[in-house]
């Protein structure tokens, strides 16, 4: 196979990035765009060792997943990867995401309840940013960057957002055009207009104004006004301003030109302030069933709280009138200032809120004694990562529930978690970003209970066995492998063949979930060449 190849295939699984999987003489394609059930002619992109990339030329028999996609510019964007199959189709696609995810990556084995749908799957965003640049012809426009760059896919009406975003941003592009400001370009690092940023409370409607800019000029207060005018559901305008040579949106110095910097909103009956730096999820129906979903795991009736990673205090607060004790800790100050007034605006006064670090915080707070009966961890998309786990795992707390946006790092901490004595007891996927490949993930984690203690001793001898498993990690195996034979082996082909070579593996990694689930076989090739890493690392 290579480059420029026309081939036929069958599309028979998504991968987590979406991209439609068929098979060619032993090789993986992946193809974005295109559903389970095509049969399609497609054109070869790039090809590796075993798998390669490749682009539709021509639909042979359409998926009965298939739908036409109605936004034009559905597939530029890098918004939306999945607005050409039904919603049905999605929400299946989804489902298996997490189970692969949580099977194959972090080798467990929990109770997968049914994803929860999100029930308006147009206009549910409450958050815009949109990039601002230059047209050929020298207008000011707005968009989204297309996939993996930064070139600006100019987008009049996103139908994630709601209506009222779309005309602001219109009407913005309009009148910052008439006020001669310009677009900042990043390369030249030039101009003044850097992105759009909008908020809006999903039941208050109030909406704040967010002009990001690389400095600040007496226009853009114009504008503005200009702005908050026209539209009176703007209750706060502020111009960020961020100067810096950086991916990152928003800067650090702010000028509030309207209102007090801040919009309200409801979320699971209590109201929340948010501020445009806090985080806040960004579709507020969906985000009350998540909770919902957290609430039930945690199970926390007169029960102390440790709520990390804690946001504006959202999750915690929506806890705290049935909960004995919440404890909030988030990195970000301006979102600790907004949970400590939320808990205040809402009379709940068994909260309290610490801006520091989830590890180091949860160390102090375990020297000072504190024992919660349940842990909150919903870490942004990296994880919690296994420093924070160890940590988190040190207060033996009996349940953990943890709230992911990336099922794949929320596996691996997991099975992090059970190397620390937690068993990962149920999963729930949640559809908060319909229409694109991002799928939230709640899950409960439970002690392993103990009941009795024995008391062993152990020889070095009986040492070899075990510390033969922590030689080298499950990463540092697959880079060995990746460096001396260009070939990529899943966690899952270490595991057999760690197993087949006698190797203490872990409990249930190999155990099919259902009885005639079929588990694909190490191929020989792959398993020599873990056997070489086994021995270069001395495990065999
Ligand atoms: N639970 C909240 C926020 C979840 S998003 C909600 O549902 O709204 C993840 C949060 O983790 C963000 O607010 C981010 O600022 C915070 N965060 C990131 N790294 C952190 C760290 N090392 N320690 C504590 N909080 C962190």
């Amino acid at each position: 196979m290579k480059k420029n190849d026309i081939i036929e295939i069958e599309i028979t699984a998504l991968s987590s990035e979406c991209s439609g999987i068929g098979k060619k003489d032993g090789m993986v394609i992946f193809v974005p765009f295109s559903a389970i059930g095509d049969k399609l002619k497609v054109r070869v992109l790039k090809v590796n060792k075993t798998y390669a990339y490749a682009k539709i030329e021509e639909i042979l028999t359409p998926s009965p997943d298939r739908i036409t996609p109605d936004c034009p510019v559905y597939s530029k964007c890098g918004g939306c990867s999945l607005r050409h199959i039904s919603y049905k189709a999605e929400l299946a696609a989804k489902q298996k995401f997490v189970e692969d995810a949580f099977t194959r990556l972090g080798g467990l084995s929990p109770q997968f309840l049914p994803i929860i749908a999100n029930d308006e799957i147009y206009g549910y965003r409450n958050k815009l940013q949109m990039p601002i640049g230059t047209d050929n012809d020298g207008n000011l426009t707005a968009g989204f960057y297309a996939f993996h760059s930064h070139r600006i896919i100019p987008c009049k009406k996103c139908l994630l957002q709601p209506d009222i975003f779309s005309d602001i941003v219109n009407e913005f592009l309009k009148a910052a055009q008439e006020l001669n400001i310009s677009a900042y370009d990043e390369i030249a690092r030039k101009g003044i207009l850097r992105h759009i940023y909008l908020r809006k409370g999903h039941y208050s409607g109030e909406t704040a104004l967010c002009i990001v800019a690389a400095k600040y000029i007496p226009a853009l207060k114009e504008l503005s006004e200009k702005l908050c005018r026209k539209f009176p559901q703007i209750k706060t305008s502020v111009i960020n301003i961020n100067s810096e040579d950086t991916n990152v949106i928003l800067g650090d110095k702010e000028i509030v030109l309207q209102g007090d910097g801040i919009i309200s909103d409801t979320m699971c009956g209590n109201k929340i302030n948010i501020a445009p730096k806090a985080f806040y999820q960004v579709n507020t129906p969906s985000a009350e069933k998540l909770y919902a979903a957290a609430r039930e795991f945690a199970d926390a009736k007169s029960k102390t709280v440790l709520d990390l990673y804690c946001g504006a205090g959202t999750i915690g607060l929506s806890m705290a009138k049935e909960a004995k004790k919440v404890i909030g800790v988030e990195i970000i100050p301006e979102a600790i200032e907004n949970a400590k007034h939320n808990a205040q605006m809402n009379k709940i006064d068994n909260a309290e809120f610490i801006c520091a670090d989830a590890a180091e915080a949860s160390k102090i707070l375990l020297e000072r004694n504190l024992r919660p009966d349940v842990i909150i961890v919903d870490p942004p998309r990296k994880g919690c990562g296994k420093q924070a786990a160890e940590q988190i795992a040190a207060f033996c707390a009996p349940r953990i529930v943890m709230v992911s946006c990336n099922a794949a790092t929320a596996a691996r901490d997991c099975a992090y978690f059970k190397q620390l004595g937690y068993e990962t007891e149920k999963c729930v996927a949640v559809d908060m970003f319909s229409r694109t490949g991002h799928v939230e993930t709640v899950v409960l984690l439970s002690k392993l209970k103990s009941t009795h203690h024995i008391e062993v001793e152990l020889k070095t001898d009986e040492l070899d066995l075990t510390s033969a498993e922590s030689k080298a990690t499950y990463d540092e195996i697959k880079a060995y492998v990746k460096k001396h034979t260009g070939l990529t082996v899943s966690s899952l082909n270490i595991a057999q063949v760690k197993q087949k070579c006698g190797i203490i593996e872990r409990e249930n990694y190999n155990k099919a979930k259902s009885k005639d689930s079929r588990q694909p076989k190490c191929p020989k090739e792959k398993e020599e060449s873990i056997k070489e890493a086994l021995l270069h690392f001395k495990m065999i």
